[in-house]
Protein backbone atom coordinates (compact mmCIF):
# COMPACT_ATOMS: atom_id res chain seq x y z
CA UNK A 1 0.00 0.00 0.00
CA UNK A 2 2.38 2.42 1.15
CA UNK A 3 4.57 1.83 -2.70
CA UNK A 4 0.75 2.91 -4.30
CA UNK A 5 0.53 5.52 -1.68
CA UNK A 6 3.75 7.29 -2.78
CA UNK A 7 3.17 7.38 -6.53
CA UNK A 8 2.34 10.67 -8.03
CA UNK A 9 -1.48 9.90 -9.73
CA UNK A 10 -4.01 12.28 -11.25
CA UNK A 11 -7.94 10.85 -10.55
CA UNK A 12 -9.53 12.11 -14.11
CA UNK A 13 -12.99 10.14 -14.37
CA UNK A 14 -14.82 10.73 -10.89
CA UNK A 15 -18.72 11.91 -10.93
CA UNK A 16 -18.98 14.27 -8.20
CA UNK A 17 -23.05 12.61 -7.32
CA UNK A 18 -21.61 9.09 -7.39
CA UNK A 19 -18.55 9.86 -5.42
CA UNK A 20 -20.12 11.14 -2.30
CA UNK A 21 -19.06 9.34 0.81
CA UNK A 22 -21.71 7.26 2.44
CA UNK A 23 -21.35 9.03 5.95
CA UNK A 24 -22.29 12.48 4.77
CA UNK A 25 -25.53 10.85 2.55
CA UNK A 26 -26.71 9.02 5.47
CA UNK A 27 -26.33 12.62 7.42
CA UNK A 28 -28.24 14.23 3.96
CA UNK A 29 -31.19 11.49 4.42
CA UNK A 30 -31.56 11.91 8.37
CA UNK A 31 -31.91 15.29 7.71
CA UNK A 32 -34.43 15.55 5.01
CA UNK A 33 -36.45 13.35 6.67
CA UNK A 34 -36.34 14.90 10.11
CA UNK A 35 -37.10 18.68 7.68
CA UNK A 36 -40.27 17.08 6.39
CA UNK A 37 -42.66 17.16 9.75
CA UNK A 38 -46.01 17.01 8.84
CA UNK A 39 -45.53 16.23 5.48
CA UNK A 40 -43.47 13.46 6.16
CA UNK A 41 -44.28 10.59 3.81
CA UNK A 42 -43.53 7.19 5.37
CA UNK A 43 -43.18 5.36 2.03
CA UNK A 44 -40.22 7.91 0.82
CA UNK A 45 -38.32 8.10 3.99
CA UNK A 46 -38.21 4.03 4.38
CA UNK A 47 -37.37 3.25 0.80
CA UNK A 48 -34.76 6.17 1.36
CA UNK A 49 -33.58 4.14 4.17
CA UNK A 50 -33.50 1.16 2.73
CA UNK A 51 -31.64 2.61 0.02
CA UNK A 52 -28.27 3.94 2.06
CA UNK A 53 -28.64 0.40 4.11
CA UNK A 54 -28.19 -0.98 0.25
CA UNK A 55 -25.55 1.89 -0.80
CA UNK A 56 -23.51 0.24 2.85
CA UNK A 57 -23.55 -3.12 1.66
CA UNK A 58 -23.09 -2.36 -1.78
CA UNK A 59 -25.24 -2.77 -4.91
CA UNK A 60 -25.57 -6.13 -6.84
CA UNK A 61 -26.33 -4.51 -10.17
CA UNK A 62 -27.53 -7.32 -13.03
CA UNK A 63 -26.31 -4.77 -15.77
CA UNK A 64 -25.18 -1.18 -16.42
CA UNK A 65 -28.79 0.17 -16.50
CA UNK A 66 -29.52 -0.51 -13.10
CA UNK A 67 -26.77 1.57 -12.66
CA UNK A 68 -28.49 4.79 -13.39
CA UNK A 69 -31.63 3.84 -11.24
CA UNK A 70 -29.59 4.91 -8.08
CA UNK A 71 -28.92 8.65 -8.85
CA UNK A 72 -32.57 9.69 -8.27
CA UNK A 73 -32.43 9.19 -4.72
CA UNK A 74 -28.53 10.80 -4.31
CA UNK A 75 -30.06 13.99 -6.40
CA UNK A 76 -33.23 14.15 -4.06
CA UNK A 77 -30.72 14.78 -1.16
CA UNK A 78 -28.27 17.18 -3.24
CA UNK A 79 -30.93 19.52 -4.50
CA UNK A 80 -29.98 22.56 -2.48
CA UNK A 81 -26.86 24.98 -2.89
CA UNK A 82 -26.44 23.90 0.64
CA UNK A 83 -26.00 20.24 0.45
CA UNK A 84 -24.40 20.80 -3.15
CA UNK A 85 -22.14 22.76 -1.13
CA UNK A 86 -20.92 19.98 1.29
CA UNK A 87 -20.99 16.65 -0.68
CA UNK A 88 -18.52 18.91 -3.32
CA UNK A 89 -16.46 20.06 -0.02
CA UNK A 90 -17.02 16.21 1.35
CA UNK A 91 -15.64 14.59 -2.09
CA UNK A 92 -12.69 16.58 -2.60
CA UNK A 93 -11.58 16.14 0.84
CA UNK A 94 -12.09 12.61 0.66
CA UNK A 95 -9.86 12.43 -2.82
CA UNK A 96 -7.75 14.80 -1.63
CA UNK A 97 -7.18 15.38 1.83
CA UNK A 98 -5.76 13.84 5.24
CA UNK A 99 -2.48 11.87 5.50
CA UNK A 100 -3.52 9.24 2.58
CA UNK A 101 -4.70 11.27 0.19
CA UNK A 102 -6.19 8.68 -2.49
CA UNK A 103 -4.26 11.21 -5.30
CA UNK A 104 -2.03 14.31 -5.80
CA UNK A 105 -4.13 15.44 -8.90
CA UNK A 106 -8.33 15.72 -9.30
CA UNK A 107 -10.42 16.24 -12.55
CA UNK A 108 -13.66 15.96 -10.71
CA UNK A 109 -16.85 16.13 -13.03
CA UNK A 110 -20.93 16.87 -12.91
CA UNK A 111 -23.73 17.71 -14.82
CA UNK A 112 -25.24 21.07 -13.83
CA UNK A 113 -28.71 20.29 -12.49
CA UNK A 114 -31.63 22.34 -12.47
CA UNK A 115 -33.91 22.32 -8.84
CA UNK A 116 -36.48 24.34 -7.40
CA UNK A 117 -33.60 25.43 -5.81
CA UNK A 118 -31.51 26.50 -8.05
CA UNK A 119 -30.76 27.42 -11.81
CA UNK A 120 -27.96 25.37 -13.84
CA UNK A 121 -26.06 28.08 -13.24
CA UNK A 122 -26.38 28.20 -9.63
CA UNK A 123 -24.99 24.60 -9.69
CA UNK A 124 -21.91 25.11 -11.06
CA UNK A 125 -20.95 27.92 -9.11
CA UNK A 126 -21.84 26.15 -5.91
CA UNK A 127 -19.35 23.48 -7.47
CA UNK A 128 -16.97 25.61 -8.40
CA UNK A 129 -16.47 27.90 -5.30
CA UNK A 130 -15.33 24.63 -3.77
CA UNK A 131 -13.03 23.52 -6.11
CA UNK A 132 -11.21 26.88 -6.18
CA UNK A 133 -10.75 26.23 -2.35
CA UNK A 134 -7.89 24.39 -3.65
CA UNK A 135 -5.16 24.98 -5.82
CA UNK A 136 -4.81 24.98 -9.54
CA UNK A 137 -2.59 22.47 -9.29
CA UNK A 138 -4.61 20.03 -7.16
CA UNK A 139 -7.80 19.60 -8.90
CA UNK A 140 -10.19 20.83 -11.45
CA UNK A 141 -13.48 20.95 -13.06
CA UNK A 142 -15.19 19.04 -15.92
CA UNK A 143 -19.08 19.71 -16.90
CA UNK A 144 -21.20 16.44 -18.06
CA UNK A 145 -23.65 16.69 -20.35
CA UNK A 146 -26.51 13.95 -20.13
CA UNK A 147 -26.71 12.34 -23.42
CA UNK A 148 -30.68 11.85 -22.83
CA UNK A 149 -30.60 15.70 -23.28
CA UNK A 150 -30.73 17.60 -26.80
CA UNK A 151 -29.78 21.80 -27.80
CA UNK A 152 -32.24 23.09 -25.34
CA UNK A 153 -30.39 21.65 -22.45
CA UNK A 154 -26.78 22.45 -24.35
CA UNK A 155 -27.54 25.63 -25.23
CA UNK A 156 -27.81 26.73 -21.89
CA UNK A 157 -24.75 24.85 -20.95
CA UNK A 158 -22.49 25.92 -23.44
CA UNK A 159 -23.61 29.71 -22.26
CA UNK A 160 -23.03 28.88 -18.83
CA UNK A 161 -20.01 26.90 -19.90
CA UNK A 162 -18.60 30.29 -21.76
CA UNK A 163 -19.03 32.54 -18.96
CA UNK A 164 -17.31 30.66 -16.73
CA UNK A 165 -14.41 30.39 -19.04
CA UNK A 166 -14.65 33.74 -19.99
CA UNK A 167 -14.26 34.57 -15.74
CA UNK A 168 -11.52 32.65 -15.93
CA UNK A 169 -13.07 29.77 -13.20
CA UNK A 170 -11.87 26.25 -12.75
CA UNK A 171 -13.44 24.87 -15.70
CA UNK A 172 -11.60 22.74 -17.93
CA UNK A 173 -13.63 20.76 -19.66
CA UNK A 174 -16.80 18.94 -20.76
CA UNK A 175 -17.71 15.21 -21.39
CA UNK A 176 -20.78 13.63 -22.28
CA UNK A 177 -22.24 10.68 -20.11
CA UNK A 178 -25.59 8.98 -18.88
CA UNK A 179 -27.18 6.34 -19.83
CA UNK A 180 -25.24 4.71 -22.61
CA UNK A 181 -28.01 3.25 -24.27
CA UNK A 182 -29.91 6.74 -25.11
CA UNK A 183 -29.98 9.31 -27.69
CA UNK A 184 -28.58 10.38 -30.68
CA UNK A 185 -24.71 11.73 -29.93
CA UNK A 186 -25.06 13.65 -33.06
CA UNK A 187 -27.30 16.30 -31.80
CA UNK A 188 -24.27 17.36 -29.33
CA UNK A 189 -22.13 18.54 -32.70
CA UNK A 190 -22.32 22.23 -32.05
CA UNK A 191 -21.49 22.08 -28.20
CA UNK A 192 -18.62 19.88 -28.60
CA UNK A 193 -16.69 22.04 -31.64
CA UNK A 194 -17.44 25.68 -29.90
CA UNK A 195 -16.18 24.19 -27.04
CA UNK A 196 -13.24 23.19 -28.50
CA UNK A 197 -12.57 26.96 -29.87
CA UNK A 198 -13.03 28.39 -26.61
CA UNK A 199 -10.31 26.37 -25.29
CA UNK A 200 -11.82 23.42 -23.40
CA UNK A 201 -10.67 20.21 -23.04
CA UNK A 202 -13.46 16.97 -24.26
CA UNK A 203 -13.78 13.72 -22.67
CA UNK A 204 -16.37 11.68 -24.02
CA UNK A 205 -17.86 8.16 -22.75
CA UNK A 206 -17.43 6.04 -25.42
CA UNK A 207 -18.30 2.63 -26.21
CA UNK A 208 -19.35 1.58 -22.89
CA UNK A 209 -21.45 -0.87 -23.74
CA UNK A 210 -22.51 -3.10 -27.24
CA UNK A 211 -25.21 -1.53 -27.69
CA UNK A 212 -23.35 1.54 -28.91
CA UNK A 213 -23.14 1.38 -32.43
CA UNK A 214 -19.64 1.79 -34.36
CA UNK A 215 -21.73 4.70 -36.11
CA UNK A 216 -22.05 6.62 -32.82
CA UNK A 217 -18.71 5.79 -31.95
CA UNK A 218 -16.91 7.44 -35.06
CA UNK A 219 -19.59 10.40 -34.70
CA UNK A 220 -18.59 10.88 -31.02
CA UNK A 221 -14.87 10.70 -32.65
CA UNK A 222 -15.31 13.04 -34.80
CA UNK A 223 -15.48 15.77 -32.49
CA UNK A 224 -11.63 14.84 -31.78
CA UNK A 225 -11.82 14.04 -28.14
CA UNK A 226 -8.89 14.59 -25.81
CA UNK A 227 -9.36 11.80 -23.97
CA UNK A 228 -12.32 8.84 -23.74
CA UNK A 229 -13.93 7.39 -20.73
CA UNK A 230 -14.03 3.87 -20.98
CA UNK A 231 -13.97 3.25 -24.82
CA UNK A 232 -14.81 -0.33 -23.74
CA UNK A 233 -15.90 -1.98 -27.08
CA UNK A 234 -13.74 -0.12 -30.05
CA UNK A 235 -13.93 -1.81 -33.47
CA UNK A 236 -11.05 -1.84 -35.29
CA UNK A 237 -11.69 1.41 -37.46
CA UNK A 238 -12.32 3.32 -34.26
CA UNK A 239 -9.08 1.87 -32.65
CA UNK A 240 -7.06 2.78 -35.26
CA UNK A 241 -8.53 6.27 -34.57
CA UNK A 242 -7.69 6.43 -31.41
CA UNK A 243 -4.06 5.27 -31.47
CA UNK A 244 -3.44 7.66 -34.08
CA UNK A 245 -4.72 10.55 -31.90
CA UNK A 246 -3.06 8.89 -28.92
CA UNK A 247 -6.18 9.87 -26.94
CA UNK A 248 -5.57 8.81 -23.54
CA UNK A 249 -8.31 6.19 -22.45
CA UNK A 250 -9.70 6.99 -18.43
CA UNK A 251 -9.98 3.24 -17.15
CA UNK A 252 -12.04 2.41 -14.59
CA UNK A 253 -11.74 -1.24 -13.48
CA UNK A 254 -14.08 -2.14 -10.61
CA UNK A 255 -16.86 0.20 -12.25
CA UNK A 256 -16.47 -1.95 -15.80
CA UNK A 257 -16.82 -5.44 -13.39
CA UNK A 258 -19.48 -4.52 -11.73
CA UNK A 259 -21.41 -3.28 -14.06
CA UNK A 260 -20.75 -6.26 -16.42
CA UNK A 261 -19.60 -3.99 -19.36
CA UNK A 262 -15.94 -6.63 -18.42
CA UNK A 263 -16.16 -10.03 -17.40
CA UNK A 264 -12.86 -10.29 -15.85
CA UNK A 265 -9.75 -8.42 -15.40
CA UNK A 266 -7.89 -10.96 -17.81
CA UNK A 267 -10.48 -9.47 -20.33
CA UNK A 268 -10.50 -6.25 -19.47
CA UNK A 269 -9.92 -3.66 -22.69
CA UNK A 270 -7.02 -2.42 -20.76
CA UNK A 271 -4.98 -5.28 -21.50
CA UNK A 272 -5.16 -4.64 -25.14
CA UNK A 273 -4.02 -0.16 -24.28
CA UNK A 274 -1.47 -1.99 -22.20
CA UNK A 275 0.06 -4.02 -24.74
CA UNK A 276 0.73 -0.99 -27.28
CA UNK A 277 1.63 1.13 -24.73
CA UNK A 278 -1.24 3.64 -25.14
CA UNK A 279 -1.93 6.29 -22.76
CA UNK A 280 -4.33 5.03 -19.82
CA UNK A 281 -5.36 7.02 -16.37
CA UNK A 282 -6.98 4.67 -14.00
CA UNK A 283 -9.81 5.67 -12.32
CA UNK A 284 -12.53 5.23 -9.84
CA UNK A 285 -15.91 6.22 -11.47
CA UNK A 286 -18.17 6.26 -8.91
CA UNK A 287 -16.74 5.44 -5.18
CA UNK A 288 -20.35 5.21 -3.72
CA UNK A 289 -22.07 2.38 -5.71
CA UNK A 290 -19.01 0.83 -6.47
CA UNK A 291 -17.54 0.78 -2.61
CA UNK A 292 -14.25 1.60 -4.21
CA UNK A 293 -11.34 4.28 -4.13
CA UNK A 294 -8.32 4.84 -6.11
CA UNK A 295 -5.58 2.87 -4.12
CA UNK A 296 -7.87 -0.01 -4.20
CA UNK A 297 -8.28 0.42 -8.35
CA UNK A 298 -4.51 0.79 -8.26
CA UNK A 299 -4.44 -1.91 -5.91
CA UNK A 300 -5.73 -4.48 -8.75
CA UNK A 301 -3.09 -3.47 -11.21
CA UNK A 302 -0.43 -4.83 -8.76
CA UNK A 303 -1.93 -7.45 -7.45
CA UNK A 304 -1.05 -10.83 -8.25
CA UNK A 305 -3.11 -12.53 -11.07
CA UNK A 306 -5.85 -13.95 -11.24
CA UNK A 307 -6.96 -11.25 -8.24
CA UNK A 308 -5.23 -8.35 -10.52
CA UNK A 309 -3.46 -8.12 -13.59
CA UNK A 310 -0.03 -8.30 -12.25
CA UNK A 311 1.90 -6.00 -13.25
CA UNK A 312 5.33 -4.99 -11.85
CA UNK A 313 6.04 -2.05 -9.93
CA UNK A 314 7.97 -0.04 -12.61
CA UNK A 315 4.63 -0.70 -14.81
CA UNK A 316 2.11 0.38 -11.95
CA UNK A 317 4.73 3.71 -11.82
CA UNK A 318 4.25 3.82 -15.25
CA UNK A 319 0.63 3.74 -15.38
CA UNK A 320 0.73 6.30 -12.69
CA UNK A 321 2.66 8.57 -14.51
CA UNK A 322 0.50 8.39 -17.36
CA UNK A 323 -2.61 9.46 -15.82
CA UNK A 324 -0.54 12.62 -14.76
CA UNK A 325 0.29 12.94 -18.32
CA UNK A 326 -3.17 13.10 -19.36
CA UNK A 327 -4.64 15.64 -17.41
CA UNK A 328 -6.64 18.77 -19.36
CA UNK A 329 -3.89 21.18 -18.57
CA UNK A 330 -0.54 18.57 -19.93
CA UNK A 331 -2.85 17.88 -22.67
CA UNK A 332 -3.93 21.26 -23.90
CA UNK A 333 -0.62 22.25 -23.30
CA UNK A 334 1.32 19.78 -25.99
CA UNK A 335 -1.96 20.31 -28.63
CA UNK A 336 -1.26 23.93 -28.01
CA UNK A 337 2.52 23.92 -28.83
CA UNK A 338 1.79 21.65 -31.60
CA UNK A 339 -0.73 24.06 -33.11
CA UNK A 340 2.04 26.74 -33.69
P1 LIG B 1 -23.30 14.01 -11.47
O1 LIG B 1 -23.06 14.47 -12.88
O2 LIG B 1 -22.41 14.65 -10.46
O3 LIG B 1 -24.76 14.14 -11.09
O4 LIG B 1 -22.90 12.45 -11.40
C1 LIG B 1 -23.79 11.38 -11.57
C2 LIG B 1 -24.19 11.17 -13.03
O5 LIG B 1 -23.05 10.77 -13.79
C3 LIG B 1 -25.20 10.02 -13.22
O6 LIG B 1 -26.54 10.43 -13.14
C4 LIG B 1 -24.87 9.52 -14.63
O7 LIG B 1 -25.61 10.23 -15.57
C5 LIG B 1 -23.42 9.86 -14.83
N1 LIG B 1 -22.56 8.66 -14.71
C6 LIG B 1 -21.96 8.18 -13.61
N2 LIG B 1 -21.25 7.07 -13.92
C7 LIG B 1 -21.41 6.85 -15.23
C8 LIG B 1 -20.93 5.86 -16.14
O8 LIG B 1 -20.18 4.92 -15.81
N3 LIG B 1 -21.35 5.96 -17.42
C9 LIG B 1 -22.17 6.97 -17.87
N4 LIG B 1 -22.62 7.93 -17.05
C10 LIG B 1 -22.25 7.87 -15.74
Amino acid sequence: VSFLQSLPKAELHAHLNGSIPISILEDLAHEFISSQGNALDLTESTEMLKAIERFKRGHELKEILDFFGLFPMIYKLTSTPDALRRVTKAVLSDFLDGDRPQCTYLELRTGPRKTDAMSREEYMRAVLEEVERYDEDKVGLIMTLDRRTGPDFWEECLDIALKMKNEGRRLLGVDLAGDPTKSDVALFDTFFAEARKAGLGITLHIAETLENTPEETLQLLSYRPDRLGHATFLNQEAMQIVMKDNAPIEICLTSNLLCKTATDLDNHHIQQYLKCNHPVAICTDDTLPFRTNLLAEYALLFAARPLGLGLSEDEVRRVAEMSMESRFVELLKVKDTSKS
